[in-house]
């Protein structure tokens, strides 16, 4: 059964190799990188924030977490992109009917899942909507960034923005800085 697994995913990348932004792949080896947004988004599936954005090679920096949590590794992640890759954007999505928030809201995780759970739980409180709690997690993702990187000069003068897709439309929303309550 997995090796019919490794299979699809070995003839995925010969696939890849051969198809596709060849060039752009060999530029940016060779050169290096310089994307033009940080994303911090969850690890879902159904949320690719390359194919969200038309993104390609080299564009975005992503960092995937299930349920888009911080710690100070995805903390160290950004403030790499940020100070030492010129990002000057950060974009905390979110998404719709995200499992990480489910659970935090039903209150039902065990092992290393409840790290992520009780992380959304604490940005979430009372709140009891599913979009509602997303954007609330988004918010308090967004707000944590810059409390960390308030007195970094680099980091701190990147835009830092929240946003929530949407699973089913696939647009992105962008979030009201003003309703940050975290
Ligand atoms: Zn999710």
């Amino acid at each position: 059964m997995t090796e019919s697994l490794i299979r699809k995913l070995t003839e995925g990348n010969k696939n890849y190799r051969s198809t596709g932004s060849v060039e752009l792949r060999l530029k940016t080896a060779s050169e290096g990188q310089h994307p033009y947004a940080i994303v911090i988004c969850c690890s879902d599936s159904r949320v690719i924030p390359e194919q969200i954005f038309s993104a390609t090679i080299g564009d975005l920096f992503v960092i995937r977490v299930a349920g888009n949590v911080l710690d100070n590794h995805q903390l160290g992640s950004i403030e790499y992109a940020a100070a030492h890759l010129g990002c000057g954007l950060v974009i905390v999505l979110g998404h719709t009917r995200c499992g990480a928030v489910d659970a935090a809201l039903h209150g039902e995780s065990d092992g290393f899942i409840r790290y992520i759970t009780d992380e959304i739980a604490a940005a979430i409180g009372e709140e009891r909507d599913p979009l509602r709690a997303c954007e609330k997690n988004v918010l308090h993702a967004t707000a944590h960034i810059r409390r960390e990187f308030a007195e970094h000069p680099e980091v701190g003068e990147a835009r830092i923005i929240g946003a929530v897709y949407d699973v089913f439309s696939g647009e992105v929303r962008y979030l009201d800085e003003d309703e940050t309550d975290a």
